[in-house]
Formats: C-alpha cells, sequence, structure tokens
C-alpha cells in the first residue's frame, strides 16, 4: 500500500525532477572537455531517462509504436543533426547582415550585461521563445498548407519520446529553431539561453509515453497529459478548439492567455484523457520516413510519385 503511494506520487515528481538534474548538468558541463567530446549528451541522457520512465510508468491505453522505430529514428537524427543546421544556414546570415551592415557588431547589443541582469535575460528569453513557439504552432493548425506537414506529427498513435521529434523537417524547425535564431542576434548572456533552454525541455517531456501526472503542473508545463489532448484524434467540441487545443510547445500558460487550453476532469480533479490520439482528419500514421521528408501531403506532383512507385512494385502487383 505505502509502496503504490510512493510510486503514484512520483508519477508527479518524476519530470520536475529530471528538468532540474538536466539543468545541473548541462550547466555544470557547459564547455567542459566531456561536453566537448559527446556534444548531443544532455539529448542522449534525456531520452534514455525518459525511455526509463515509459517501461516503469506504463500507459493503459498505450499503443504499440515498434514497427515505426526506423521511421522514429530517421526523423529524430534528421531533425536533430539537420534541420537546425540547415535553417540557421540559411537563416543567420541574412539575419547577421543587419547589426553587421548598420552597427558595425555581430549583435544587436554589444555585451549581453547591456540587457540587465540575469534573471532578467532569462525570463525574457523563456517568454520570447514560447510565445514565438505557440503561434508558429497556432499558426501551422490554421494553415492548410503548413497543417498538411504538420499533420504527420499528429498521424502518431501513441505519444512517447521516440516520436516527439516525428515531423517534416521545415515546419518543425519553424516552431522549434527559427525564433531561437532571431533571438540568437539580440546578444543574450549564453547562461541565461541555457536555463530557458531547459525550463522548456517539456517540449520533449510532453511526449512521454508513461502514466505521469502534472497536477498544477499542468497550468504551466506542457505536460503528457496536456499534451495527449493536443493529439486527440477529435479536436473538443467547440468553436474555440475548431483547430485544436493546446498548442504551446513546453508551456501551457500561452493557451490559458490565449483560450486555447483544455484538459476536462473527473470529480475528483484527475484529468481525463482523450479516447483515442491520431490524426483528427483520418490519416493514418505514416511509416516512410521520405514521404514525410518530402512533405507529400502538401505536394500533389509528390503525392502521385509516390503511388506511381506504389502500382510498379512487385508487392503491390501480386
Ligand atoms: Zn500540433
Ligand atoms: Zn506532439
Amino acid at each position: 500500500m505505502l509502496a503504490k503511494k510512493f510510486l503514484d506520487l512520483t508519477r508527479y515528481a518524476m519530470l520536475p525532477f529530471l528538468l532540474i538534474a538536466l539543468g545541473a548538468m548541462t550547466l555544470l558541463a557547459r564547455g567542459s572537455a566531456f561536453a566537448h567530446a559527446f556534444p548531443y549528451y544532455d539529448s542522449f541522457f534525456l531520452y534514455l531517462a525518459v525511455i526509463a520512465i515509459e517501461r516503469i510508468y506504463s500507459y493503459s491505453r498505450a499503443v504499440s509504436q515498434r514497427h515505426m522505430i526506423w521511421r522514429d529514428l530517421m526523423s529524430t537524427a534528421v531533425q536533430t543533426f539537420l534541420a537546425g543546421a540547415v535553417m540557421s544556414a540559411i537563416v543567420l546570415p541574412v539575419l547577421r547582415y543587419f547589426p553587421n551592415a548598420f552597427l558595425g557588431r555581430r549583435f544587436l547589443f554589444g555585451l549581453s550585461n547591456q540587457l540587465g541582469p540575469l534573471w532578467v535575460q532569462v525570463l525574457a528569453v523563456f517568454l520570447l521563445s514560447t510565445f514565438w513557439e505557440y503561434w508558429m504552432h497556432r499558426f501551422e493548425h490554421y494553415n492548410a498548407f503548413l497543417w498538411k506537414l504538420h499533420g504527420y506529427h499528429h498521424s502518431v498513435t501513441h505519444i512517447q519520446i521516440s516520436n516527439v521529434l516525428v515531423s517534416n523537417p521545415f515546419e518543425w524547425a519553424l516552431r522549434n529553431i527559427l525564433g531561437g535564431l532571431l533571438l540568437s542576434i539580440v546578444g543574450f548572456n549564453p547562461i541565461a539561453i541555457v536555463i530557458a533552454g531547459t525550463l522548456n525541455v517539456y517540449g520533449d517531456f510532453s511526449h512521454c509515453g508513461g502514466d505521469m501526472k502534472g497536477g498544477w503542473l499542468n497550468y504551466f508545463f506542457n505536460t503528457p497529459e496536456v499534451h495527449r489532448w493536443h493529439h486527440a484524434a477529435e479536436f473538443p467540441d467547440d468553436q474555440r478548439f475548431r483547430y485544436g487545443c493546446n498548442f504551446g510547445v513546453g508551456v501551457t500558460f500561452w493557451d490559458i492567455i490565449f483560450g486555447t487550453f483544455y484538459l476536462p476532469q473527473d470529480e475528483k480533479g484527475h484529468a481525463i484523457p482523450p479516447a483515442r490520439i491520431g490524426h483528427p482528419g483520418g490519416y493514418a500514421d505514416e511509416p516512410n520516413y521520405l514521404k514525410i521528408l518530402l512533405g507529400a501531403r502538401a505536394f500533389p506532383a509528390v503525392t502521385r510519385l509516390f503511388e506511381r512507385r506504389d502500382t510498379l512494385s512487385p508487392v503491390a502487383a501480386e
């Protein structure tokens, strides 16, 4: 009985604890030989820790995603190693041109201490980047073309850490990279950026497939309980949610402020999960990563190319 109570309590505490551990580790290892030798060590640690949590706190409504593992790995590799780098290579030279040409320096502000004390900078980076993510994500649901690209993320049938980065790289980078690039020319203190980034780590945690509880954190962070409603196969039956709900990537307070937050509760105050996870338009989960990469749904010519290939393949001809 006591052991069960303890396990239930850790359902609330495990993700916040991991956030603090990740933040402390990143700050301590910053600039160290270890961080240079293993540049993506923090991402690996995060993924392994969340996979372990998913195993311990198994979710009763989980749908097996085992057959999608290669698609998940390909998508994760492209977003991690390529999407951000390509977006930066295209956008940064344009962004850097302006302070360079008009101010004669790399950043809008020469020294980061001109922007105020560290805590003010943490707050500014955190608010500005989460604000960007919220509105860009909301726009991706509203705009028909971007919704076709972003729709690949909504086709998954169970949210878990392996599919947090499943999406077309272009729409993913618009939401998760471009805002940061715009902020990067301001000249904020790099430590402020690390701390604000850690506070936003629920962007990854939101896809923890374990049966985790958010409690009052649901009203600040994009917990798995909140994000499952973003992935509901049927959007809540209300005009406010006709394009979806819970658009915040790492946080929920922008949804609360702008009226798109949705999390129903039972009489005990526990969050009620959606009946089913999936694309509200009925699109099946896409196993072919090449189609996601090329955004086949958004380009009829690419769709036709895949259809021709499918009809020509011997498997389809049998
Ligand atoms: Zn979405
Ligand atoms: Zn998601």
